[in-house]
């Protein structure tokens, strides 16, 4: 061993150790190693070493940004200048909306791609570059001083919309959305208060669907607090048999027979009541609850065709599929487990899926088609019209119907719009060789639109509301006359199930 590294030996291990994880760190590590071997003095090396941490330091190794302490340093100093001229400071607090979704589907690779492009556009935007920073692993915060509540409002928009440009990366051009949640200097507290109130703001937009924009108020913390009680609620809703299904008629446009029904979840809270699945399903997918309840719905889904099987009422039924749940590699198998235990056919079976979900083009969601569509199971495009389909991506999956998204029934009969986007969208689906269902029929005026458009099927309060497996029974017996009086009692009628493409 060379006598002068043997004589600093006391304090080469950690220097070395330093020297590693400079390597591993990057470009900057490998010039290091480089010097390195040329041999240059101990002193020299371990002062370059020292500058090549600090640097490393004062940025964030993924995307380059600023460390979180310098924005802080930023910040205070935005805070001392508003403290002497009066004015006010914005902190803005941005999240990626779907960035796991990217990330599970396409890999790290990509993932981190999309968050040094994230960063780069928010350096652009921001123009200091002291004044932004990554918070989190795709959270982000950013600094306006002397902004307002207006400014920070539309410096907000400006950003959302530069972030929702498509990323290319890796052959792929990948679309998110972001939500922005900002805390001004001094109405929404002192400067240690403001990026946990941007960050609080942020959440409550997240937790309303995300893609939008909230300033802090006081309540948001209590909001927050009452979303995690209720999903620690709903952690035990399925032991304590807190969750029903009901079921909602589709029926035959031409015979207004019932054709299938589609189980809807219901959840009855013994203090909040029912709270509705628009409100807990999201909550439940972000809160990686979705398996276990979406689960147990098929399962008793699965349970009840197989009773009304046995009874001779012979209708499809139709679960909805949460995009998470398809994610998953061994739910189409456990799915077709589930309808032979209950000698259900596949075909008799409908699962809905949102277009936005079925338009997702992760291998992962490819494979669970491929899957279903081997399983033999009817697949349905829920929510169709309002995500961004195409003739080819459509020919792609193996639907057997889409069904019209309820926002253009509604305005059927007033909006020339809706009636066209409805119109192309039978027009496509007969030219898929697709069934059309439309969804949310409510008055006889888009019941006569919609025979029009010739569709197929249709589901709506002005037949039937969603009512419970005993009610529907109920009905079919000729017990008790449909709710809206135009519904035949023709749940013994066979319906054939229809060929996948
Ligand atoms: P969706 O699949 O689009 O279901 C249709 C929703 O519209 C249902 O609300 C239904 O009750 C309601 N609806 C039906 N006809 C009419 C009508 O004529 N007028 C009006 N105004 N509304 C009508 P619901 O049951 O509250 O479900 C809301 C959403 O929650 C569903 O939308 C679906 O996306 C989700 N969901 C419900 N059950 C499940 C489930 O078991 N799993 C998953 N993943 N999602 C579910
Ligand atoms: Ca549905
Ligand atoms: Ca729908």
């Amino acid at each position: 061993m060379d006598s002068s590294i043997a004589s600093a030996s006391a304090g080469w291990l950690p220097w070395a150790l330093l020297g590693a994880a400079l390597v591993l760190a990057g470009g900057l590590g490998l010039a290091l190693a480089r010097q390195w071997r040329r041999g240059r003095g101990l002193g020299r090396r371990l002062r370059d070493a020292n500058s090549a941490l600090d640097e490393l330091r004062q940025r964030d190794s993924l995307t380059g940004l600023p460390m979180r302490a310098d924005f802080e340093r930023a910040l205070a100093e935005a805070v001392a200048r508003a403290d002497a001229d009066g004015a006010t400071v914005a902190v803005l607090h941005l999240g990626l909306d779907n960035f796991r979704p990217v990330n599970d589907g396409y890999g790290h690779r990509v993932g981190d791609a999309v968050l040094r492009e994230v960063g780069a556009r928010l350096s652009a935007a921001a123009g200091d570059p002291l004044a932004v920073c990554r918070v989190g692993g795709d959270e982000f915060a950013l600094l306006l001083p002397g902004a307002d509540a207006d400014t920070a409002r539309r410096r907000a928009q400006q950003l959302v919309a530069e972030l929702a440009r498509p990323y290319a990366c890796e052959g792929l051009e990948l679309q998110l959305g972001a939500s922005v949640g900002f805390a001004l200097y001094p109405d929404h507290g002192g400067r240690p208060r403001l990026v946990p109130h941007a960050a609080l703001a942020m959440r409550s937009v997240k937790l309303a669907g995300g893609d939008g924009i909230a300033c802090y108020d006081s309540s948001m913390a209590t909001d927050l607090r009452g979303q995690a009680e209720l999903m620690q609620d709903l952690r035990r809703a399925i032991e304590l048999r807190q969750l029903q299904l009901v079921y909602q008629p589709k029926v035959d446009a031409a015979s207004l027979q019932v054709t299938a029904v589609e189980a809807l979840l219901r959840w009855q809270h013994p203090t909040r009541g029912m709270v509705s699945p628009a409100v807990f399903i999201p909550l439940a997918e972000r809160h990686g609850l979705i398996a276990g309840i979406g689960r147990w719905v098929f399962s008793e889904a699965c349970r009840q065709a197989g009773e009304w099987r046995a009874r001779g009422l012979r209708m499809r039924v139709a679960v909805n599929l949460s995009g998470q749940q398809l994610r998953h590699e061994d739910f189409v198998p456990w799915l077709e487990a589930e309808l032979r235990r209950h000698a259900i056919p596949p075909g008799r079976f409908t699962v809905e899926i949102t277009e936005s979900v079925a338009m997702e083009d992760t291998e992962s969601t490819r494979a669970a088609f491929e899957r279903l569509r081997n399983a033999g199971l009817h697949v349905s495009i829920d929510d169709f019209g309002t995500g961004h389909s195409s003739l080819a991506s459509l020919r792609r999956l193996p639907a057997a119907e889409l069904k019209i998204d309820r926002a253009f029934v509604t305005d059927l009969p007033t909006s020339a719009q809706a009636l066209a986007i409805a119109r192309a969208i039978a027009q496509m689906a007969t030219t898929l060789g697709l069934r059309v269902v439309a969804e949310g029929v409510e008055t006889e005026g888009q019941r006569d639109a919609l025979l029009g458009l010739g569709c197929h099927e249709l589901q709506g309060y002005l037949f039937a509301k969603p009512m419970s497996a005993s009610s529907l029974e109920m009905w079919a017996d000729g017990e008790s006359s449909g709710p809206a009086g135009t519904f035949r009692p023709s749940l013994f009628d066979p319906t054939r199930p229809l060929p996948l493409s």
